[in-house]
């Protein structure tokens, strides 16, 4: 007979992880289950990033996006230790509460590896931002590095290897709310599983999967905002003054053409920019290694519009892929790479005018022309927030700087909840990026922690 199972967790990201490892730590009788859609830690490996392809091939698991430590595997490992942003936790609970289980993450993660190094916010440095109206956020940051966050998370979930049965190559397709049966599709081969607790942890990758069952169950669904824009390259010396105290600066500008948000965030110093697929959508994102030897002679961060659609247009996710998707289109099933300077006169790039460059790509991305996919009002917004980041790091908008797109955060449909337990629904929980709770590493570790402590008290 079948073992009665306490908890199955929909998800071997951070937040899943972290869920996982608190309940152990306070209820090491439980019986728990991690159900992961992707591949074990150590299969995970990306064709593009080692160069076996020269494009995306649409693996049938993300090596980027699924698998063993989700989304974060392969990130560069930049733990917000605020709660300034990197989610809306803070619209649920008390900031001190979400700030005391993101440093218990922290000190989960330091046992497993991770530095105790932070670095400290830079009031001068926010005051010259200030006078040229951009807003930096001030917080703690700890910057492990791809290869040491890749090991933190190797090392975390080895600890949890013999007191909880992890399950890769194990997608959820189904939930039944009433008997709290998970239907699981492990290689094609159908089966089921039942649980007093279920928790969906099903990060960006699972978000579409998620919110097509709350729409399913009646589960009443709020949409979040959507960011879209370009990842910018340029050479490490124009910010180091910035990212050198304090590695990554998180400004925000409003723009005086719409008076819309455009926020520079995701840094990655000496880094490279890099391709992500989520259902087939290829979009650009940015890591940094820690080793010297893996280290690039560019820096790249994201810089994204905000979008708040208002009624009736309730879609935002759609529409940001359908943006990125005419990106991928115009490169021919890839993403676009364009200088700064070509954009402003109105051209598109090309592999001579690429060759020219004086910043060197980190991505083979194809040269080409964004204001062809972009809408007006985002581009507009872009090019206005680079003119006055020009100001404070001078070199932000020459001619060379790459602009990489389309990058887009698309931050998922968050359900109706109370104590992060779904509407109606007694002992099911959604924890994460995916149910639109959090968007870092630091805040859906917390968010793991806060379930599993909720689940406890039960
Ligand atoms: C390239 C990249 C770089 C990043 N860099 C940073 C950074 O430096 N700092 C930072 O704070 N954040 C960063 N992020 C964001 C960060 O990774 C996420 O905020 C974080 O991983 C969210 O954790 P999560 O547990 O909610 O979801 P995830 O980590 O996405 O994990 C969800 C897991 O659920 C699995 N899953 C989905 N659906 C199902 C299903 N139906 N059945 C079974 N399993 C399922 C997925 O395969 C996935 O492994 C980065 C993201 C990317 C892609």
């Amino acid at each position: 007979m079948n073992k009665k199972i306490d908890v199955i967790i929909i998800g071997g990201g951070i937040g899943g992880l972290m869920n996982a490892y608190q309940l152990m730590e306070t209820n090491p009788m439980l019986n728990i289950v991690i159900l992961e859609k992707g591949l074990p830690l150590n299969r995970r490996v990306c064709p593009l990033i080692t160069g076996k392809v020269d494009h995306c091939i649409h693996c049938k698991h993300c090596a980027i996006m699924e698998g063993m430590a989700g989304a974060g595997a392969f990130s560069d490992g930049k733990y917000i230790i605020s709660t300034e942003y990197g989610g809306w936790l803070t619209d649920f609970m008390p900031a001190k509460e979400v700030m005391s289980n993101i440093e218990h993450a922290d000190q989960i993660l330091q046992k497993f590896g991770a530095t105790d190094h932070r670095y400290q916010p830079d009031t001068d440095l926010k005051h010259l931002c200030l006078q040229y109206d951009l807003h930096m956020n001030l917080a703690q940051v700890k910057h492990l590095g791809t290869d040491a966050n890749f090991q933190t998370m190797a090392n975390l979930i080895e600890s949890l290897k013999d007191r909880v049965d992890i399950r890769t190559e194990s997608t959820v397709v189904d939930v039944d709310k009433e008997t709290k049966t998970v239907m699981v599709d492990h290689k094609g081969e159908k089966y089921t599983l039942h649980a007093d607790h279920i928790v969906f942890a099903i990060g960006r990758a699972g978000s579409d999967f998620f919110a097509k069952w709350c729409v399913k169950n009646g589960i009443p669904l709020e949409n979040n905002q959507v960011d879209i824009g370009v990842r910018v390259e340029l050479p490490y010396d124009i910010w180091s003054h910035f990212s050198t105290k304090i590695y990554e600066p998180k400004i925000w500008y409003r723009s005086k053409k719409y008076g819309d948000i455009t926020r520079m965030f995701c840094f990655n110093e000496r880094g490279h920019v890099v391709i992500e697929n989520t259902h087939g959508v290829q979009t650009v994102n940015g890591h940094a290694f820690k080793d010297e030897a893996k280290k690039t002679g560019n820096s790249n961060f994201a810089l994204l519009s905000t979008i708040k659609f208002t009624t009736p247009f309730n879609e935002p996710i759609e529409y940001a892929r359908h943006i990125a998707r005419l990106a991928n289109m115009i490169s021919g099933g890839s993403v676009l790479v364009q200088r700064f300077g070509d954009l402003m006169q109105g051209r598109r790039s090309d592999h001579r005018r690429l060759n020219q460059s004086t910043t060197y790509p980190t991505l083979g991305a194809v040269p080409g022309d964004l204001s062809l996919c972009i809408p007006k009002r985002q581009l507009d917004n872009i090019v206005e927030t680079l003119q006055a980041l020009d100001k404070v790091a001078p070199g932000t908008a020459n001619t060379d700087t790459l602009l990489y797109g389309i990058e887009c955060k698309y931050y998922s449909a968050r359900p109706k909840t109370t104590n992060f337990e779904l509407d109606k629904c007694k002992g099911i929980y959604a924890l994460g990026d995916g149910a639109g709770f959090t968007r870092s590493l630091s805040h859906a570790a917390a968010h793991g922690i806060i379930i599993a402590d909720t689940i406890t008290k039960r």
